[in-house]
C-alpha cells in the first residue's frame, strides 16, 4: 500500500533540524556478542543515554517547538506510562512553558517522582491509560491546555522519526532495524524515515505478548482494545487509541513484522545488555536484544540495528532480574538486600 501517509520523510528532515542541540545525537556502537551470534554486524543505537532516559524527547521536543508562543503560554498536557511524561516535562521547561502530566495507578513510583522533580504538575488518575487519557481530555476542554500525546501526533511521530535518520547516518548498509513497538509512534516514525531513504531495509517492531495492542489492532485491521497487564517492559503497555490517527496506518504500511515476546525473554535481553553490553535498560528498551537472543529473528542477511529505547527501570527491579528473578511483579516480598 503506498498513498499518503501522516507523515513523510520531509516532516521527519524538518525534525531533525528543529530539535538539533536540543537532544542528544546518541552514539551507535557494535556489539561483539550480537555480531558473533547472528553472525552479522549487530549495531546498538544507545537511545537509552538519551536526556531524560528515554528517546521520547525527541518527539515532545519537536511538539513543543511547532506550538505557538500562546499555546506554550497555556500549558501541555499528557498521559503518560513515564516516558513521554518525563520527556514533555523537560521539553515544556526548556521552551518556557508548564506541562501537566496524568497517569495510571500501574505507573512505577520512580518515574511519578522524576516527572514531579522535572517541574511538572502529576495527576494520578484510574488504573488504565484510558481513565487518565479522560483526565486530559477535561483539562484540554476545560482549562485550555495543549495536548501532546505520547505517541498518535504528527510531530511526535515526526520526532521520534530522527533516529531513523541517525541510524541511516550511522549504518548505511542496514539491512534488519529492530524497535520496539507500544503505540507505534517510534516505530512509525523510523520506519517512515528508513524506508523513505532506502525501502528495502526490514524494519520489525518487538513487543511484548501481555497486551501486545498494535499487533492486535494490525491482525484484526483497525485498533482494537486489549487487556493491560503488568509486564517488565512497562513502557510497553497501553493501548493505540481506537481513534488512532497516525501510527496505525503508518505500522499498517510499513512494518515488515511484529515479534512478540515473553516475559522470561525480556529479561533475558535485560540481563545480557547488562553483561554482555555493560548497559542498564529496562524491559521495553531491550527488547530488541531479546528477540535476537530468543532466536525469534528470521532470515538474518545483513547489518542488524538495535534501538535500546530507555532506561528508566526501577534500579530494584532491575536488581532483581538480573539476579534472575524473571517476573518480579508477581513477587510480594522485596528482594533481601
Ligand atoms: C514509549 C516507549 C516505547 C514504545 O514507543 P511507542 O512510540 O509507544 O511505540 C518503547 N520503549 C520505551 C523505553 C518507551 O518509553
Amino acid at each position: 500500500m503506498t498513498g499518503s501517509l501522516p507523515v513523510t520523510i520531509s516532516d521527519i528532515e524538518a525534525a531533525a533540524r528543529r530539535i538539533s542541540g536540543r537532544i542528544l545525537r546518541t552514539p551507535f556502537v557494535n556489539s561483539a556478542s550480537l555480531s558473533k551470534l547472528c553472525g552479522v554486524p549487530v549495531g546498538l543505537k544507545l537511545e537509552h543515554h538519551q536526556t531524560t532516559g528515554a528517546f521520547k524527547l525527541r518527539g515532545a521536543t519537536n511538539a513543543v517547538l511547532m506550538l505557538t508562543p500562546e499555546e506554550r503560554a497555556r500549558g501541555v498536557v499528557a498521559a503518560s506510562t513515564g516516558n513521554h511524561g518525563r520527556a514533555l516535562a523537560h521539553a515544556a521547561k526548556a521552551e518556557g512553558s508548564v506541562a501537566t502530566i496524568c497517569m495510571s495507578r500501574l505507573v512505577p513510583q520512580n518515574k511519578i517522582d522524576e516527572i514531579r522533580n522535572l517541574g511538572a504538575h502529576v495527576r494520578i488518575v484510574g488504573k488504565s491509560q484510558d481513565e487518565a487519557q479522560q483526565d486530559v481530555d477535561r483539562l484540554v476542554r476545560e482549562d485550555g491546555l495543549v495536548m501532546v500525546p505520547p505517541f498518535d501526533h504528527p510531530a511526535v511521530t515526526a520526532g521520534q522519526g530522527t533516529l531513523g535518520l541517525e541510524i541511516l547516518e550511522d549504518m548505511p548498509e542496514v539491512a534488519t532495524v529492530l524497535v520496539p513497538v507500544s503505540g507505534g509512534g517510534l516505530a512509525a516514525g523510523v520506519a517512515a524515515a528508513i524506508k523513505a531513504r532506502k525501502p528495502q531495509t526490514r524494519i520489525i517492531g518487538i513487543t511484548m505478548e501481555r497486551g501486545a495492542a498494535m499487533k492486535a489492532s494490525l491482525d484484526a485491521g483497525a485498533p482494537v482494545m486489549v487487556e493491560e497487564c503488568p509486564s517488565l517492559a512497562d513502557s510497553l503497555g497501553g493501548g493505540i487509541g481506537l481513534d488512532n490517527q497516525v501510527t496505525f496506518a503508518i505500522c499498517r504500511d510499513l512494518l515488515d513484522d511484529i515479534i512478540l515476546l515473553n516475559e522470561d525473554e525480556i529479561a533475558a535481553g535485560m540481563r545480557h545488555a547488562y553483561a554482555e553490553e555493560r548497559e542498564i535498560i529496562e524491559g521495553a528498551g531491550a527488547v530488541g536484544i531479546a528477540a535476537l537472543l530468543a532466536g525469534k529473528v528470521k532470515k538474518i542477511d545483513g547489518s542488524v540495528a538495535i534501538i535500546l529505547s530507555g532506561r528508566n527501570v526501577d534500579m530494584a527491579v532491575h536488581r532483581r532480574v538480573i539476579n534472575g528473578q524473571n517476573d518480579p511483579w508477581t513477587e510480594a516480598a522485596p528482594w533481601p538486600g
